[in-house]
């Protein structure tokens, strides 16, 4: 399958080409959509996702987009959120900014509306690195957190013991991310990630397992 990703580093678009493939347990095939945008948060990813949307659909052969960005700080999304959005959850935000821009786009013969799936690491991507290496990553664990109770860890932790530093180079991120997502497909890993990740991580494996 043909699927185009979208997160705010190519260290994650390479870690989530693999997890995607799990997922799909198939090969995910090289688009034509060539991604220049090496630097960005989320901020940038917010500002770019309507023109990245719009060149998928009409200017790439990719038939889907998966589209990742970290809740950070953000309210973790949870199922009351389906009947009553939460703006200030990431993924509440996000699918409301990317139904926005499916509306816009026209169909036409030969091209059927961009399927897209959207991915929130909570509280950020390191914690699904560490899937079956760290006990305690789960959106559960950082709802602990966010509810005033002291764990053992944060984001910063969490890139420590992913890279062995919290500020590292884009070639190591990438490295590690690309090594870690191959470890968690290998070891089948994937249905452990939808059960400590049930919506930013099962979500998108849901979805992603509609397309076929
Ligand atoms: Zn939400």
């Amino acid at each position: 399958m043909k699927i185009a990703f979208f997160s705010e580093s190519v260290a994650d678009e390479s870690a989530l080409k693999i997890l995607v493939s799990g997922i799909l347990q198939e090969e995910i095939e090289e688009t034509d959509l060539p991604n220049k945008l090496i630097y960005r948060s989320c901020t940038h990813l917010d500002k770019d996702l309507p023109a990245v949307i719009n060149a998928v659909h009409y200017n790439s052969n990719a038939e889907a987009l998966i589209v990742v960005s970290d809740s950070d700080d953000t309210p973790v999304h949870i199922n009351d959120h389906e009947e009553n959005e939460n703006e200030k959850c990431r993924l509440c935000q996000l699918r409301k900014a990317i139904e926005k821009s499916l509306s816009k786009l026209q169909t036409f013969e030969g091209k059927n509306l961009l399927k897209v799936a959207i991915g929130v690491p909570v509280p950020a991507i390191e914690a699904w690195y560490l899937i079956g290496i760290n006990p305690q990553v789960s959106s559960n664990y950082w709802i602990r957190f966010q509810n005033g109770e002291k764990i053992r860890y944060d984001r910063q932790k969490l890139k420590e013991q992913v890279y062995g530093t919290a500020r590292p180079s884009l070639k190591l991120e990438t490295e590690r991310a690309i090594e870690e997502s191959t470890r968690i497909v290998e070891n089948e890993l994937i249905e452990d990630l939808e059960t400590n990740f049930p919506q930013g991580f099962g979500k998108m494996a849901d979805e992603v397992r509609n397309w076929k």
